[in-house]
């Protein structure tokens, strides 16, 4: 007998004959002789729309009640699955994040998790119910305040929750049927992955690749918990993220991912002297802004500097103002954004041993007469800025390059 994890996103959970057909498959699984926990997130494009209707008050509403607000969309699913199993004759407990012992810390609308108390799910597993917990949320210390864990959280609540109970197998079921090579929705000829490692999964995720959220891959990884992405529309069999073994370095790029939520900040003209990056650096780390690439370019004759950087969308107006109250002071000329970038990226942890994935890369979009603004790198990835609307051009061209294409 195992115990799984099965979490159902909100493609899987859209609407009532879509709860019915998960109910389905996770009393089949019950009856296959397993113990199933149940996460699920709100119906597709509730959250979107909960955060529309805020909108149409308040241009900034108050985060806590963003959170009040938010919650209740995994709340209506877990009911609804709950009753959905127990009309199939198995008993069922659906819970919230609190009622299931989520700890978070208090930072509104992408707290962390900061402990689990497994109690109450293993007892009512132990009596023989499936339990079904509303994902992304969970509740600060002394239960005072319900909190929500980022856009896409309710895969960390599927992967934290199989943590604590010690979970055999955490199993994400969404409109995908595995992790390809790259975004299938785009690319036609993307191929599924049967195996990939938890290092290139976080890349892939941290990158753009909303398959599996960032942090659920981190928490997997730190907790070697076992995650398979499946499709909850079919049987197929899916992708397993798991640790990395020797095989995997023989394939030098395992995949491609695209961000588009992302914009670049200029500072032109600055002087070229020490400290001037330092003072704008601290103004944008004090702002609590998280900086993804940065680029200075020195003028010819060497006395003046463009800074640029780039930060997700949701923060550009932030790191705007900050840049803006600091310019005049470190005597630039101008400030300048630009919305219309996106990154694109390619991943494999092949990269270690093998040279030359830069190089193609950027030969690759040269022959498309795609420009690249801004390069980064690490040890297994190589990302570029470039135009928004080469994006799908660039994917679908690199994919082929690195010879991808199924
Ligand atoms: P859910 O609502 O089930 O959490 P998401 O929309 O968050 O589903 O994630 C699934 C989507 O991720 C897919 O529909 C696909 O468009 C996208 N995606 C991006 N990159 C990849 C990739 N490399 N492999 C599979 N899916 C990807
Ligand atoms: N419903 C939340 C969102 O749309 C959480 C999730 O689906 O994982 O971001
Ligand atoms: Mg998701």
């Amino acid at each position: 007998m195992a115990l799984i994890v099965q979490k159902y996103g909100g493609t899987s959970v859209a609407n009532t004959e879509r709860i019915k057909a998960v109910a389905e498959r996770v009393v089949n699984t019950a009856k296959e002789g397993n113990n199933v926990v149940v996460v699920v997130s709100a119906m597709a494009g509730e959250t979107d729309k909960l955060i529309g209707l805020a909108h149409q008050i308040s241009s900034n509403p108050n985060e806590r009640e963003m959170d009040m607000l938010l919650s209740s969309g995994e709340r209506v699913t877990s009911a609804l699955t709950a009753i959905a199993v127990e009309a199939l004759g198995h008993k069922a407990l659906a819970l919230t994040g609190r009622q299931a012992g989520i700890i978070t810390d208090t930072v509104h609308t992408k707290a962390r998790i900061e402990r689990i108390s497994g109690e109450r799910i293993k007892k009512a597993i132990d009596e023989g119910y499936i339990v079904v917990i509303a994902g992304f949320q969970g509740v600060t210390e002394g239960e005072t305040e319900v909190t929500t864990l980022g856009r896409g959280g309710s895969d960390l609540s599927a992967v934290a929750i199989a943590a604590a109970v010690n979970a055999d197998l955490c199993e994400i079921y969404t409109d995908v049927d595995g992790v390809y090579t790259t975004d299938p929705n785009i690319v036609p000829e993307a191929t599924k992955l049967l195996r990939i490692s938890y290092e290139e999964m976080l890349e892939l995720a941290s990158l753009g690749a909303k398959v599996l959220q960032t942090r659920s891959v981190e928490f997997a990884m730190k907790y070697n918990v076992p995650v398979v992405v499946r499709s909850s529309f079919n049987y197929n069999q899916g992708t397993l993220v798991v640790e990395e073994d020797k095989d995997m370095e023989n394939v030098v790029v395992s995949g491609i991912a695209y961000d588009k939520n992302q914009t670049k900040i200029t500072i032109v003209n600055v002087p070229d002297k020490p400290g001037i990056a330092a003072k704008l650096f601290d103004a944008i780390a004090s702002a609590n802004l998280v900086v993804d690439m940065i680029v200075q370019n020195i003028s010819s004759d060497g006395k003046s500097a463009d800074i640029s950087f780039t930060v997700p969308k949701t923060d550009s107006k932030k790191a705007l103002d900050v840049t803006e109250a600091v310019a005049g002071e470190l005597g630039a000329e101008r400030v300048d954004k630009r919305e219309d970038i996106s990154k694109v990226s390619v991943v494999g942890v092949g990269m270690r041993t093998h040279s030359g994935v830069a190089s193609r890369m950027f030969k690759t979009l040269a022959d498309h007469n795609i420009n690249i603004m801004m390069i980064s790198t690490s040890e297994i990835k190589v990302s570029c800025v470039i135009d928004l609307k080469y994006t799908e051009l660039a994917v679908r061209v690199l994919h082929e390059a690195f010879g991808l294409n199924g």
